[in-house]
């Protein structure tokens, strides 16, 4: 069983991280992003709602975001495999929304794994990555929304002892490895 929070700035390598730590240990990967950008796609209430905030580098409301991580940690695997969060929470109101939901489901934090890069690595990263919503200006407004909604929750996460950090340049291998370590798995 891993439950886990994967934290950082857009463009830190969350998602890849998440994603091979999960699979490796068959563990469920839960990122907001990709279920936000499947209802998109599948052009539901939701992923309309959704891209207005999306387009913008802005938020999906609060409310919206935990309704849909409240479904998601009731199901089945999440019970008996634990999680992997990714890119949630995103604010404070969401971590204090999720730490209820945890106690309620008696599923307490292992760790916060806080994947730490530098600014300009940040967008240098995100422009060459091209997805399509990524123009310069949403990126610097996804940075901009990182800091000021976003970044708080690493103080947040320090005062709870959970917070491990994790240099998030280099070899992805390696990353992984740092990772595994500080999660005290076996590799
Ligand atoms: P991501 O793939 O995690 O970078 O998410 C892409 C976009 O989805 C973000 O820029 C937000 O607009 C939205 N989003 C994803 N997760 C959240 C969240 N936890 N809270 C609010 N909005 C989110």
């Amino acid at each position: 069983m891993i439950k886990v929070v994967f934290l950082g700035p857009p463009g830190a390598g969350k998602g890849t991280q998440a994603v091979r730590i999960a699979q490796k240990y068959s563990v469920p990967h839960i990122s907001t992003g990709d279920i936000l950008r499947d209802a998109v796609k599948e052009g539901t209430e939701l992923g309309k709602l959704a891209k207005s905030y999306m387009d913008k580098g802005e938020l999906v409301p609060d409310s919206v975001i935990i309704g849909i991580i409240k479904e998601r940690l009731s199901e089945e695997d999440v019970k008996s495999k634990g999680f992997i969060l990714d890119g949630f929470p995103r604010t404070i109101a969401q971590a204090k929304a999720l730490d209820e939901l945890l106690s309620e489901l008696n599923m307490p934090l292992d760790a916060v794994i806080f994947l730490n890069v530098e600014d300009e690595e940040i967008v240098n990263r995100l422009l060459s990555r091209g997805r399509a919503d990524d123009t310069e200006e949403v990126i610097r407004n996804r940075i901009k929304v990182y800091r000021q909604q976003t970044e708080p929750l690493i103080d947040y996460y320090r005062e709870k002892g959970l917070l491990k950090e994790v240099n998030g340049v280099g070899d992805i291998d390696e990353i992984t490895k740092k990772i595994e370590e500080v999660l005290g798995l076996n590799g």
